[in-house]
């Protein structure tokens, strides 16, 4: 089936907006548009649906609840977990991480290891680093060479004392995706929780938990076209149960006394209070609508925009392109190789309204071993067109030189 771009970007109002006319939208790192299916569930929910979930037995009550349980099975399958009861409404990739890091966190001794990558997102770094200071555990780094991680190195790396390896799927600064197939043969037989944070390949690549074989793995809806405000925590069934509460109160309990309660069953235990329902409500739109999407053409057509993208801008005599080509999952970083400081650019980029972002990334250990203050970053999606990376290059040329 052949690919059409025009048609693809149709399904997202934003760009039909008149104020939009001319945007050329290159920041799908950060976050996605939202197809119009999205906007409408959210819409429909408040319409029709709105109640808390799982407390009363109310009519609309019943259709919330619903709509939640049947979304966690679609979110299931989105991710190729075998069972609903594996998937956890989170705010986010970042909750989910921190999720996993307070519970992982609390059966961690002194002395026991943690291995990351240096090409970590702060989000599934920050939080280990807390654990690492409540509990005594030591963190451990595989290392990366411009965003490329040398998976063999969790060979020298782990030892009897490797309790958790948590590493990214793909970066989200410099776009290299990680090899997770090695990781798999690399962990297989040992007694290793292995997370995987997804953020950034789950739009890009059909996610399968099952045949991956980890414990864990987190995603964020926004990053795949669905609303902000939810994300998903996979988890296998055994390694679930195995965890311990992270936030406390209403929801994750079965009973309450005044001194001591008994906790509910995963996915609910982790699940306390009012979860984002109308969030959920535009989660289940995008994962149907993904149903629908010929996901190998989309994919192919980003390979191809991606190639296109890392060309051009390395045509360009002022500009240093940072992000390796090979796995790359459309995003490219580079810097100005004149005077021209990061800010400036990206701020005449904003003039000629083309968005991308400038800065670290939230990547900060692996981009100032990479550049020193930070880059650009233009990542694309599969409503993006050549004719936007032709606009992203005549500006770029276009900038007046600096004269400091
Ligand atoms: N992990 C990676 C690789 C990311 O790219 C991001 C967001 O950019 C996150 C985690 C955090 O996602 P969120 O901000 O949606 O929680």
């Amino acid at each position: 089936m052949s690919f059409d771009p025009q048609q693809f970007k149709s399904q997202f109002p934003l760009f039909a907006q008149s104020e939009n006319s001319d945007l050329v939208y290159l920041d799908n790192a950060a976050t996605t548009q939202r197809p119009q299916t999205v906007i409408d569930a959210i819409s429909h929910f408040y319409l029709h649906d709105n109640a808390n979930t799982h407390r009363s037995s109310h009519r609309l009550a019943r259709q919330a609840t619903t709509m939640v349980e049947r979304c966690r099975e679609k979110a299931a399958a989105f991710l190729g977990a075998k069972l609903s009861q594996e998937i956890i409404f989170c705010r986010g990739a970042t909750e989910a991480l921190n999720l996993l890091a307070f519970s992982l966190g609390e059966s961690l001794q002194a002395g026991d290891e943690i291995i990351l990558s240096t090409a970590e997102h702060h989000a599934n770094l920050v939080p280990w680093q807390r654990v690492a200071q409540r509990t005594g555990a030591v963190l451990r780094f595989i290392e990366d060479s411009q965003g490329v991680l040398d998976i063999h190195q969790l060979n020298t790396l782990i030892n009897d004392k490797t309790r958790i390896v948590s590493i990214s799927a793909a970066s989200n600064a410099l776009g290299v995706k990680t090899d997770l197939y090695s990781v798999k043969q690399l962990l297989a037989g040992r007694n290793i929780n292995w997370i995987v944070d997804a953020a950034q390949l789950a739009a890009h690549q059909v996610i399968d938990a099952q045949a991956l074989g980890c414990d864990f793995l987190v995603c964020s809806a926004h990053k795949f076209f669905g609303p902000t405000g939810i994300g998903l925590l996979y988890g296998r069934e055994d390694a679930l149960s195995l965890l311990p509460p992270w936030q406390s109160g209403g929801e994750m309990i079965t009973h309450v006394a005044l001194t001591q309660s008994e906790y509910a069953q995963a996915p609910h235990r982790f699940e306390t209070g009012t979860s984002s329902l109308a969030a959920i409500a535009g989660l289940e739109a995008v994962l149907d609508w993904w149903g629908q999407q010929d996901r190998q053409a989309i994919q192919d057509y980003e390979q191809q925009l991606t190639h296109y993208l890392h060309k051009s801008l390395s045509a360009l005599p002022n500009i240093k392109v940072l992000s390796p080509l090979a796995q790359n999952v459309g995003v490219v970083a580079f810097v100005p190789s004149d005077k021209t400081s990061i800010a400036d650019m990206a701020h005449w980029l904003d003039e000629q309204d083309i968005a991308v972002r400038a800065g670290h990334h939230c990547a900060m250990p692996l981009m100032e071993r990479v550049t020193e203050g930070g880059s650009l970053r233009a990542s694309v999606m599969a409503y993006n067109t050549r004719e936007d990376i032709d606009r992203l290059i005549a500006a770029i040329k276009s900038q007046p030189a600096q004269i400091s």
